[in-house]
C-alpha cells in the first residue's frame, strides 16, 4: 500500500484563510484542498493554526493566533464554553448565528436541487440563561468535590459555575448543593475504580412555575448524611419543592438510574406550556427552552389552519405537548410515541387539563401510521416532530395514503429534514410556505425548524 501524501504534517504550523463553518461550528482551512477543521475560527478570519491530527480526507488544527478578526466574532472571554462544548457557537454574534442556521438549511435544499425558501429564524431576546434542566458530573477535583462540565470529547471536568446557558437560578442551585455535599464531605464519583457517591446534580426549574427540583444521582442507595442534606437544601434553595435520590450503580455514561426515592416535597413539578399543565418527574422528558419550545408550537399549531373540526395525529408526541396545545383547536388528536412512560404522563397531563379529545398511543410511529391507514383513520392534519434520524419511509407512504391536506414537520435535523421532503414530494406534498427556522438552542449548533406541506395531487 502506497502512502498518501498530504499536504500538512502533524505538529506543522499553516496559516491562511477561514473558508467556511461547518454544521458542528467548527471553521474549515483549506490547504491544496485538503481541509483542516479548526474549533473557535471564523469564516474570513485568517490565522495560524498547529495541525493537531490527520486522516486521509481531512485533519484536525489547533488554533494559535488571528491575525484578521470576523466582523461576527464576540470575544468571549469564557473560552471554557467552546472548550467544554456548552456553546460551541459562544464565539459568534447572536445574529450571525440566527443566520447561520437558516444558512445551513439553504445549504443542503441547495444540495438537493430543491428550490424552497428558508425565512429568517426566529431568535430570543436574551439568548442566554434558557435552559430549564441541568444535569452537572461531580467529580472530586484536587480532593474537593466539584461540579461543572466535561471538556468536549472527554471526561475531563472542567470546574464551572455559571453556565452560561442554564436559568441563573439552577446555577444558584448546583452551587448551594455543592457546598453542602462538601460540608458533609459526601465523596464525589469516580469513574475509575466506580467508588464514590455523588455522580450527578440534576436540577430542573419551572419557567412559569419557578418550581424547583434537586436530583441527587448516586452510585448506590447509601447517601451519607442523607437527612442533614436533605434540610439544607430545602431550607436553602429558592423555590424548591422536590428533593430526590436517584440510584444509578452502574458503569455506565447513561446519567439517571431507573430507581428514584423522594427525600423531600413532591415527586414531581409542574409548569406551563402554552397554557397546559405539564407534571413533570426527575425521568421525563420535557423541551429545554420553553419559551422557544412555545414559538416553535404556535407556529406549527397557526400553520396547521385548525377550527376544532379536523382530525389531528400528533407522531412522535413525547409526553404529548403538541397534542394537548392542539386538543383544544381541534375534533381529536391521536398521539403515537415509542417511550410507554412518556405516553402515561400524556394521558395523566391530558386527565389533569381536563383534555378528553385526545388519544394516546404506545408504539413505533411508522407501525401505528399503517394500522391507522388500515383502520380507515382520515386525518385532515398530521404534525410529525421525529428525532434526528428523521421519519422511516413507511410512514410518509402511510401519510400519503391517509392523505391528509396537510403535513406540520418539526425538525431537529435539515439533513434528514430535506431527505424526507423529497420522499413526501413522491407522495403529493410540496411545501407551500418558507421553511421557518425556530432558535431552540442559543449559542450551540442545532437547528430547529417548522414546514408546511400541503397535498397538491387529488387522487
Ligand atoms: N413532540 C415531543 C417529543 C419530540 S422528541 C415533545 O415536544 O415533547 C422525539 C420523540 O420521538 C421522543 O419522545 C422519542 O421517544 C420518540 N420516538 C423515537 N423514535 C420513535 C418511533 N419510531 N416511533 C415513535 N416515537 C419515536
Amino acid at each position: 500500500m502506497s502512502k498518501v501524501q498530504l499536504p500538512v504534517y502533524k505538529n506543522e504550523t499553516v496559516r491562511g484563510t477561514v473558508q467556511d463553518l461547518t454544521y458542528q461550528g467548527n471553521g474549515v482551512l483549506k490547504i491544496d484542498h485538503y481541509p483542516i477543521f479548526v474549533p473557535n475560527t471564523l469564516p474570513g478570519e485568517v490565522v495560524a493554526v498547529k495541525v493537531t491530527k490527520l486522516t486521509k480526507n481531512f485533519a484536525w488544527g489547533k488554533l494559535l493566533t488571528i491575525e484578521k478578526k470576523s466582523a461576527d466574532r464576540i470575544d468571549n472571554p469564557n473560552w471554557k464554553y467552546l472548550q467544554t462544548g456548552i456553546a460551541p457557537l459562544g464565539h459568534l454574534t447572536y445574529p450571525a448565528q440566527l443566520k447561520f442556521k437558516q444558512r445551513q438549511i439553504e445549504e443542503l435544499l441547495e444540495k438537493a436541487h430543491l428550490n424552497l425558501a428558508v425565512a429568517e429564524t426566529l431568535g430570543m431576546a436574551q439568548p442566554f440563561g434558557y435552559r430549564n434542566k441541568a444535569q452537572v458530573p461531580v467529580r472530586m477535583v484536587q480532593g474537593q468535590l466539584t461540579t461543572g462540565f466535561y471538556k468536549r470529547g472527554s471526561h475531563d471536568l472542567v470546574p464551572i459555575e455559571n453556565f452560561y446557558i442554564q436559568d441563573p437560578v439552577i446555577d444558584q442551585t448546583i452551587m448551594i448543593v455543592r457546598d453542602i455535599l462538601r460540608k458533609y464531605k459526601v465523596p464525589a464519583y469516580d469513574e475509575q475504580n466506580h467508588r464514590g457517591v455523588i455522580r450527578t446534580v440534576m436540577v430542573r426549574r419551572g419557567f412559569y412555575s419557578h418550581q424547583v427540583m434537586v436530583a441527587l444521582v448516586t452510585n448506590g442507595r447509601a447517601l451519607p448524611h442523607s437527612t442533614e442534606i436533605t434540610r439544607e437544601i430545602s431550607e436553602r434553595v429558592p423555590g424548591i419543592a422536590s428533593i430526590v435520590q436517584n440510584v444509578n450503580a452502574k458503569r455506565t455514561n447513561v446519567i439517571m438510574g431507573p430507581e428514584n426515592h423522594l427525600l423531600w416535597g413532591e415527586p414531581t413539578i409542574h409548569d406551563t406550556l402554552l397554557g397546559i399543565d405539564f407534571t413533570i418527574s426527575p425521568l421525563s422528558f420535557y423541551q429545554v427552552n420553553p419559551q422557544q419550545t412555545e414559538r416553535l408550537y404556535q407556529t406549527a399549531i397557526d400553520n396547521a389552519g385548525l377550527d376544532g373540526s379536523q382530525t389531528v395525529i400528533d407522531a412522535y408526541c413525547g409526553i404529548g405537548t403538541i397534542s394537548l396545545a392542539v386538543a383544544k383547536h381541534a375534533k381529536h388528536v391521536y398521539g403515537v410515541e415509542i417511550v410507554p412512560a412518556a405516553i402515561e404522563d400524556a394521558k395523566q397531563n391530558a386527565a389533569n387539563n381536563g383534555i378528553t379529545n385526545a388519544t394516546f398511543v404506545v408504539g413505533k410511529a411508522e407501525e401505528q401510521f399503517a394500522k391507522w391507514q388500515a383502520a380507515g383513520l382520515k386525518p385532515d392534519v398530521v404534525i410529525v416532530d421525529p428525532p434526528r434520524k428523521g421519519l422511516d419511509e413507511q410512514l410518509i407512504e402511510a401519510t400519503g395514503k391517509m392523505a391528509p391536506k396537510k403535513v406540520i414537520y418539526v425538525s431537529c435535523n435539515p439533513a434528514t429534514l430535506v431527505r424526507d421532503l423529497q420522499r413526501f414530494a413522491e407522495q403529493g406534498y410540496q411545501v407551500t410556505k418558507p421553511i421557518r427556522p425556530v432558535d431552540q438552542f442559543p449559542q450551540t449548533t442545532h437547528v430547529e425548524s417548522v414546514t408546511v406541506l400541503e397535498r397538491t395531487q387529488i387522487d
